[in-house]
């Protein structure tokens, strides 16, 4: 894993030796406080470990304060253009502030926040985004958003907050284009010792966010780069959440709750295994505890494939053969299947 500098962001530390946390980002009206604190509360159920909120006017910025009150995880203002929204959200008691030091206002405002920060020990989070990257960076690549352009920007707003001997800092380099995305991240990781937050920025709807987001972030956190991930869904919030653990999960950074091994079926499958597969999947979905479950269509392949798992079960003609760490522990008759499979689960 790449060394980064430690950041603390409320009870949360995130970089050095500490654990890739998820984030979200709410997408209720701030001002109304109770739709808010309902979806963060949910994200929170999902395994949202950060929660980030659009502050688009002092009412927003001053509806920080009750909604921290809340709820249980760290709250992130997301800020453009107004200072004076950053320094009420700060005043408020946010832990994070995301803006971009570059249009946040003048010099003298940019400093206010850095010195309200820093009294409150209260990190920001330099977030470029390729939808958004300053005119003069554009003009210098021809008009084009390129990873080496991404990297400048980043580069150039942390230097400001450093002039400003400011050090509690956190970067993003967002981009809907994949590749892009992935070459910037990496050539800002060779270049600063600041935690990275990771994400696919307007990655789409599930169907190919969901993919765009797994090559991108997956690709990073594979090379040891990253520190937080959010990914971005035009959908379900908690999908989003969902979506992030599973990424952890299949990478072993983190655990959390069931992950189910199951196979594709092929001419050897001699049960129902869809639909045992999605029935253990519902049935298995509030676990929290890391567990693993096998649910492989026969027994040629089946214990072998999943010796790994913690308990799992093998399709043979009109039966299932339930087995724990690889070992057979029992065979049941196809319609026991699920109830046995359960209990054994629940023993462990
Ligand atoms: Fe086919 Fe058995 Fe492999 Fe499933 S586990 S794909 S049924 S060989």
């Amino acid at each position: 894993m790449r060394k980064t500098k430690v950041i603390k962001i409320g009870q949360k530390k995130i970089g050095g030796n500490n654990p890739v946390l998820v984030q979200s980002m709410c997408n209720t009206d701030t001002r109304d406080i109770r739709a808010t604190v309902k979806q963060i509360k949910l994200l929170e159920k999902a395994g949202c470990e950060i929660i980030r909120v659009a502050v688009l006017d002092m009412k927003a910025a001053k509806a920080i304060k009750k909604i921290k009150q809340q709820i249980n995880i760290p709250l992130v203002a997301d800020i453009h253009f107004d200072h004076l929204l950053a320094l009420e959200a700060i005043k408020q008691g946010v832990d994070k502030i995301r803006i971009n030091p570059g249009n946040i206002g003048s010099k003298e405002n940019l400093r206010k926040v850095v010195e309200a920060c820093k009294k409150k020990r209260i990190p920001i989070r330099v977030g470029v985004n390729s939808g958004s990257l300053e005119q003069s960076i554009l003009k210098k690549y021809k008009m084009r958003v390129t990873p080496k352009g991404l990297v400048e920007s980043a580069l150039k707003n942390i230097r400001i907050l450093e002039k400003m001997n400011f050090k509690d800092i956190v970067i993003s380099i967002k981009s809907t284009n994949v590749s892009h995305m992935i070459e910037a991240y990496q050539m800002l990781a060779r270049k600063v010792k600041y935690p990275l937050h990771l994400g696919v920025t307007e990655a789409g709807p599930p169907s190919v966010g969901i993919i765009k987001s797994s090559v991108g972030i997956g690709t990073l956190l594979a090379e040891g780069i990253g520190d937080t991930i959010r990914v971005s869904l035009t959908g379900d919030t908690s999908e989003e959440v969902r979506v992030a653990w599973e990424i952890l999960k299949s990478l072993k950074l983190r655990k959390r709750g069931r992950e189910i091994i199951s196979c594709p079926t092929c001419g050897r499958t001699q049960i129902n295994l869809i639909k045992l597969a999605n029935q253990v999947e519902k049935a298995t979905e509030d676990i929290k505890k890391p567990i693993t479950i096998a649910v492989m269509g026969c027994a040629v392949n089946g214990p072998g494939e999943a010796r790994e798992a913690d308990i799992g079960v093998a399709g043979g003609k009109n039966i299932g053969i339930i087995f724990r760490k690889g070992k057979i522990i029992k065979t049941v008759k196809e319609k026991d299947i699920l109830k046995s499979l359960l209990k054994e689960i629940n023993k462990i």
